[in-house]
């Protein structure tokens, strides 16, 4: 089989990334407090200044990366090529120039290779947390890595 797709699974217990720039913080810490009986059956993650506040402040377990602008936002990308984080909530600041920002686009450009449903805004955030796919699994088909490398080394 060389199909240039391959079916992924995202499971029923998901793997959560939840980031916040520093404007953004109390309204993410906010909305895991009101969602808090969803998230709780999830593994969460986040980067470090994020997940300590989210954990300090609603009591939810969040393993924490390093900082974002220390390289966190890398790690949660590298994360995601690994196929180890399902779900991405990402509070942005649209109004202050972060010194990151290479990391932060990086983030959207992985999660939307690897088609990792991620949440830019609190609105978007509730539609997701509130789907039906929340609760059950969700195949998607995502590029398939192994055959894309051997078509290159193949061609160029
Ligand atoms: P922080 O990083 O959670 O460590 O503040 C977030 C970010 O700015 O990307």
């Amino acid at each position: 089989m060389d199909h240039a797709y391959i079916t992924l699974t995202i499971p029923k217990k998901k793997n959560i990334a939840l980031i916040a720039h520093d404007s953004k913080k109390h309204e993410l810490i906010e909305w895991c407090r009101v969602h808090k009986d969803i998230l709780e059956k999830h593994s969460l993650c986040g980067t470090g200044t994020t997940a300590r506040m989210i954990t300090d402040q609603t009591g939810l377990p969040v393993k924490g990366y390093n900082s974002g602008p220390l390289g966190g936002d890398q790690q949660i990308g590298a994360k995601i090529v690994e196929g180890r984080i399902d779900l991405v909530i990402f509070l942005s600041d649209p109004l202050t120039a972060q010194p990151h920002d290479p990391d932060v686009k990086a983030l959207l450009r992985i999660a939307q290779v690897y088609d990792i449903p991620i949440a830019n805004t609190k609105a978007t955030a509730d539609f997701m947390i509130t789907s039906p796919y929340m609760d059950k699994e969700y195949d998607h088909e995502v590029i398939n890595f192994k055959r894309n490398i051997e078509k290159r080394a193949e061609t160029l």
